[in-house]
């Protein structure tokens, strides 16, 4: 079959493999739409994961079923499925403690375009089919069923971390696709207000019909001292970081008010450290929570986070700016994510 690849760290192509196999528990899709991410790029062209050699990227993705394994129960050959970047396995300890992306590891549960061959194939195997696909509903489009990967799942899981509550003031820094869900979420779990950060003219308009009140710009000053003059210097009750280098922690303990909770989803690429700043962390008696991490996954949320979507709570669709058709635009697409013109949110291809 074919693929768009890493070939190694800087380079991409396409290559030819053998149809991923089969294994007791799984499935193997052939997808309906992929779209690429932004963590692609971090993984070919930064060496996010270290080297990689042929590996077929991509983990936002839909399709059909086309095989299952034997103890798989309840999906079948013809099924239209969904399937979040994020597969766990679901029989491990880790996925018991409560924590499914780490089984195997650290990330562990991230295996699309990381540990094996990625979406952008012909066919894509998924692991634990039971616990990892959910059935498509048919009001989805495919392009819009590929938001549900990661998108969706990575920003919603941005408000759970920061543990928004009804009413409160919340700063969200970055708002491209991923800090725009965390808009939209916030905004569906009941924020006063949400202050988005970021400079692009399209996330900026689409960032106010998810729910958005104020927008900062992070090219026009310090945005701690914005946000707090915004609240009077009183602070906001939780930030969600999903832009930004190791440097937004520094201004998100700063612009969180003592009690106040950070929720990181973004990815730190840059540094060996990420700095507290001592006096405005209430010299270490602040309450101010920090915290991180990968989205969960998993069928569950999959159809959850998908009826949101088909009842019509949150409409993905403003979302998707450069659509393409076929196969062969998936290198244009990618490249698309890479170069980010500013008129791009993201970019998704229908097979
Ligand atoms: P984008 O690049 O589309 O968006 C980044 C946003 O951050 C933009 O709004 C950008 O503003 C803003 N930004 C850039 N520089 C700064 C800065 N110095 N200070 C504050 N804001 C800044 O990325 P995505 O939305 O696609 O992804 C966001 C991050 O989430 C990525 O790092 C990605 O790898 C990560 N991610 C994490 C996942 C997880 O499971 N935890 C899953 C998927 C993605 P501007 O408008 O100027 O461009
Ligand atoms: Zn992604």
């Amino acid at each position: 079959m074919k693929g768009y690849a890493m070939l190694r760290i800087g380079e991409t192509g396409w290559i030819e493999k053998e149809r991923p196999a089969c294994g007791p528990n799984d499935a193997i899709i052939k997808p309906l739409a992929i779209s690429p991410c932004t963590s692609d790029v971090h993984t070919v062209w930064e060496g996010a994961l270290g080297e990689r050699h042929n590996m077929i990227l991509g983990h936002e993705g839909c399709g059909v079923v086309d095989e299952v394994g034997s103890n798989v129960k309840d999906f079948k050959v013809g099924d239209r499925i969904m399937v979040a970047a994020i597969t766990p396995d679901w029989d491990s300890i880790a996925a018991q403690a409560g924590y499914p992306m780490h089984s195997g590891g650290m990330l562990g549960g991230w295996k699309f375009s990381n540990f094996k061959d990625g979406v952008f194939g012909e066919y894509f195997h998924v692991n634990d089919a039971d616990g990892n696909l959910a059935f498509l509903p048919d009001n989805i489009s495919p392009a819009e069923a590929c938001m549900l990967s990661d998108m969706v799942p990575t920003g919603f899981h941005g408000v759970e971390l920061a543990d928004v509550q009804f009413g409160d003031v919340v700063l969200v820094i970055g708002i491209g696709p991923v800090g725009l869900m965390s808009v939209a979420a916030a905004n569906l779990r009941g924020a006063s207000r949400i202050i988005g950060v970021g400079t692009r003219p399209n996330c900026i308009e689409v960032a106010k019909k998810y729910g958005a009140t104020d927008i900062i710009s992070y090219k026009e000053g310090d945005i701690a001292d914005q946000a707090l003059e915004l609240t009077n210097g009183e602070g906001v009750d939780k930030v969600i970081v999903a832009g930004g280098g190791v440097e937004t922690f520094e201004t998100a303990v700063r612009a969180v008010k003592p009690g106040g909770t950070i929720g990181n989803v973004n990815y730190l690429g840059d540094g060996d450290f990420v700095t507290v700043p001592r006096v405005e962390w209430g010299v270490g008696m602040g309450h101010k929570t920090i915290t991180g991490g990968l989205m969960p996954g998993g069928r569950n949320r999959l159809q959850k986070l998908g009826s949101l979507v088909s009842s019509g709570r949150l409409d993905v669709s403003l979302m998707l700016t450069h659509k393409f058709d076929g196969f062969d635009h998936i290198e244009e697409a990618l490249f698309l994510m890479k170069d980010k013109p500013r008129d791009l949110i993201k970019p998704v291809v229908t097979l």
